[in-house]
C-alpha cells in the first residue's frame, strides 16, 4: 500500500496523512482530480485537475496554485468559509457539485469532494474533482419542474430567467412563455416593499442568508391579490452565476379561509356580547383567567360593588362568589352547576347558573328572585293563617306544630304540650244582637288577647268560627289550665263599643276545654287525638253552663267519651266564674 494511514497520536489526532511521492503514485495518473491546498493556495495538483479546469498540465497549472481564480465571485465567501470550517472538523466531508470557472472564464460543473488530511506535518484540504454536465440550464429545471404544480421561477436580481407555467398562471399569465414577454417580477411586489424584497433577494443570491420561507402578498397586472408561500434556493445558473430558484405555493384559498374565520369569530363574539347585553337576566362571561369579559346591566346591579357607574364606566365586581363556584364544579368534574337562593354582594337573592366554555372561562346567568322569594313566604303566610284575625288557620297550625314536633325530636328531647280549645259562648247572639260586623270584631279581638297573652313559640289557631286554641309546648296539666284561666279572665275582660260606638256594651265569656298531649304516659298522644280530648272536655264545660275550663286527662280511659247529651243554649249575660 503506498498510502499509510497513521494517527498522530502525540498530537493527538487522527489525520490521514500524505507524502507527495505517495500521493502522485496513487493519484498522479488518475482521471479524478485532485488537489491539496491551504487557505485555497494549491500545494499539489495533479494533471487531470489541471486539464478540467483548462491547464495544460499541473506544472501548467501551478504557475498561479490560487484557487480563488477558479472560484466565481459570488462563491468567493462561501469557499473561505467552508474552509475555515473543513479546518476545525478533520475527517471527510462529502460529496458536492459544484460551478467553478476554467482558466478562460468558461464554467465547468464539477461534483467534488473534501477531506481534511495532514500534508507535510500540518493539516490541509484534499479536493477531489470529476467533471459532470455543466451548470443548471433551464432545461434540467424544465424537466424537473416545469409540470409540476408547485410554481417555480429561477430569478436573478428579480428578473425571471426561468417560470414553469404553474408560476406563469400563478401570477395571470397564461403559460411560461406568455408570462416571460415580461421577466420582470418586481411589479408584482408593492411599491413600498419593493426595496425590502429586491435586498432580500440578493442577500440569497450572495449567499448572505440561507434560502428560507416567507408567505407575501403580491398584486396581479389586473389588480387582483395573490398570496404565496415563497422558498427561496440559491443555484448555480448554467452562465456560471448564482442564480435564487423560488417556489411559490398559491394560499389564497387558506388566507381567505383564515381572513374569514377571524371575521366569524369577531362577529360571533359581538352577537354574543350582544345577547348578553339585551337578556334581562344577569349574563356574563368569564375569561380563562375569571376575569369578567362580557356583561349586562343585570350582573352590574347584582355583582358590582360600584353599579352606578354603568353604563358611563365598566364597575368594579365582586366575583369571588361565582369563581368559587366555578372552581367548586371544575374540582367536581362538571361543566355546569346550579346554586339557587344565592346571596349577591348587592343583597339580593339568586339562582345561579354557571358554565364551562370549551376554550377555558365560564358563562355565568343568574336570576334575581329576592321578589319572587318574598312572594313565595307571603303565599305561604296567607295559606297559612286567617284572614280575619290574622293568627293560625288549621292547615297552618298542623304546619307548625309538626315544624315543632320534628325540632323537638332533632334534639332528643321529649315531645309535651299542654292544649286548650276556646268556644265563645253564645257566640251566635251577639251576632244576632250587634250585627255580624261586630261579630268579627269580637273575633279579631279576642285573637289579639290570645296573641298577647302568649309566648312567641306558643301556637295560637282559629279552628272555625268562633272555636280557637292555644298549644303551649312544654307546658304540663297544671300551667296549661293556669294559662287558661288567665285566658278566660282577659277574654271576660274585653269590652267592646257596638257599632253605634256605645261603649263597653259587648262583652263575651269562653268555654275551654284543655288537655296535654305528645309523649304523655304509654305512648304518644297525637295533635288529633288531643285535640279530639280537649273538644269533649270542652263540650263538657258547655254541658256544665258555660264559662268555665274542664281538664280531660288523655291517660284515662275515660277521656274519649261523649257525655251523653249536649248543654242547652243560655243567655250571654249570665256570666259566672271559672
Ligand atoms: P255556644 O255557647 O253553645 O257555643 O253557643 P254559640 O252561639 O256560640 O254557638 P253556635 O255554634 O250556635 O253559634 C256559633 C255562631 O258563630 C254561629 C255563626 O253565625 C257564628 N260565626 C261563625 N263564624 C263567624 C264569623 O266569622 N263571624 C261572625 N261574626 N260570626 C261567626
Ligand atoms: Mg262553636
Ligand atoms: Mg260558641
Amino acid at each position: 500500500m503506498p498510502l499509510h494511514r497513521c494517527g498522530n497520536y502525540e498530537r493527538g489526532i487522527g489525520l490521514t496523512r500524505f507524502e507527495q511521492k505517495e500521493i502522485d503514485r496513487l493519484y498522479g495518473y488518475s482521471t479524478v482530480g485532485v488537489i491539496i491546498h491551504r487557505d485555497l493556495k494549491v500545494v499539489y495538483v495533479n494533471d487531470a485537475y489541471a486539464r478540467m479546469m483548462g491547464c495544460h498540465d499541473a506544472v501548467d497549472f501551478m504557475v498561479d496554485p490560487d484557487l480563488v481564480r477558479y472560484i466565481p465571485p459570488a462563491f468567493h465567501r462561501e469557499a473561505l468559509l467552508l474552509y475555515e470550517q473543513f479546518m476545525e472538523v478533520i475527517g471527510f466531508h462529502g460529496w458536492k457539485k459544484v460551478y467553478n470557472l476554467r482558466r478562460d472564464g468558461t464554467p465547468v460543473w464539477l461534483e467534488i469532494s473534501d477531506e481534511t488530511i495532514e500534508w507535510e506535518d500540518d493539516r490541509a484540504l484534499m479536493t477531489t474533482a470529476q467533471l459532470i454536465d455543466n451548470g443548471t440550464t433551464a432545461m434540467q429545471v424544465d424537466h424537473m419542474l416545469g409540470r409540476s404544480f408547485i410554481a417555480v421561477t429561477v430569478h436573478r436580481d428579480m428578473r425571471a430567467l426561468y417560470v414553469n407555467d404553474a408560476f406563469a398562471r400563478l401570477m395571470g399569465a397564461s403559460n411560461a412563455g406568455d408570462f416571460m414577454q415580461n421577466p420582470d417580477l418586481l411589479r408584482f411586489v408593492d411599491d413600498q416593499a419593493r426595496e425590502d424584497v429586491l435586498a432580500h433577494s440578493h442577500s440569497i443570491l450572495h449567499g448572505v442568508v440561507a434560502g428560507n420561507r416567507r408567505r407575501e402578498c403580491n398584486m396581479l397586472d389586473d389588480g387582483d391579490e395573490v398570496w404565496r408561500d415563497l422558498t427561496d434556493e440559491r443555484i448555480l445558473w448554467h452562465d456560471g452565476k448564482a442564480a435564487v430558484l423560488t417556489t411559490a405555493h398559491d394560499v389564497r384559498e387558506e388566507v381567505r379561509m383564515t381572513n374569514m374565520l377571524v371575521r366569524n369569530k369577531n362577529s360571533l363574539e359581538n352577537a354574543v356580547a350582544e345577547v348578553i347585553r339585551m337578556v334581562p337576566t344577569a349574563v356574563a362571561m368569564f375569561d380563562e383567567e375569571l376575569h369578567v369579559l362580557h356583561f349586562n346591566r343585570e350582573f352590574s346591579r347584582l355583582f358590582a360593588q360600584n353599579p352606578a357607574v354603568f353604563p358611563a364606566a365598566i364597575p368594579e365586581f365582586d366575583v369571588s362568589g361565582l369563581r368559587a363556584i366555578y372552581r367548586e364544579m371544575v374540582r367536581a368534574g362538571h361543566d355546569h352547576a346550579d346554586r339557587n337562593g344565592v346571596m349577591t354582594p348587592s343583597g339580593r337573592l339568586a339562582d345561579i347558573r354557571t358554565n364551562r366554555l370549551q376554550g377555558g372561562g365560564m358563562m355565568i346567568s343568574a336570576l334575581d328572585v329576592t321578589d319572587h322569594k318574598e312572594v313565595e313566604k307571603q303565599l305561604a303566610v296567607l295559606a297559612s293563617t286567617d284572614p280575619l284575625t290574622e293568627v293560625l288557620n288549621r292547615r297552618g297550625f298542623e304546619g307548625a306544630v309538626s315544624r315543632l314536633q320534628d325540632i323537638r325530636r332533632l334534639r332528643n328531647k321529649e315531645w309535651l304540650y299542654g292544649i286548650a280549645v276556646l268556644d265563645l259562648d253564645y257566640f251566635k247572639q251577639i251576632n244576632d244582637r250587634f250585627g255580624h260586623n261586630c261579630g268579627d270584631r269580637v273575633l279579631q279581638e279576642v285573637a289579639a288577647v290570645l296573641r298577647s297573652a302568649l309566648r312567641d313559640d306558643d301556637l295560637v289557631v282559629r279552628l272555625g268560627g268562633e272555636e280557637f286554641a292555644v298549644l303551649l309546648p312544654s307546658a304540663t296539666a297544671r300551667v296549661t289550665m293556669d294559662i287558661a284561666g288567665r285566658l278566660a279572665r282577659m277574654i271576660g275582660d274585653i269590652k267592646l263599643p257596638d257599632d253605634d260606638g256605645n261603649d263597653a256594651m259587648i262583652s263575651v265569656t269562653v268555654s275551654i276545654g284543655v288537655t296535654i298531649g305528645g309523649d304523655v304516659g304509654e305512648g304518644e298522644i297525637d295533635l288529633p287525638t288531643a285535640l279530639l280530648i280537649a273538644d269533649r272536655a270542652l263540650y263538657q264545660a258547655k254541658q256544665g253552663g258555660r264559662n268555665c275550663i274542664i281538664y280531660a286527662d288523655p291517660t284515662l280511659p275515660t277521656a274519649m267519651m261523649m257525655p251523653s247529651a249536649p248543654p242547652p243554649p243560655a243567655s250571654p249575660d249570665g256570666s259566672r266564674e271559672v
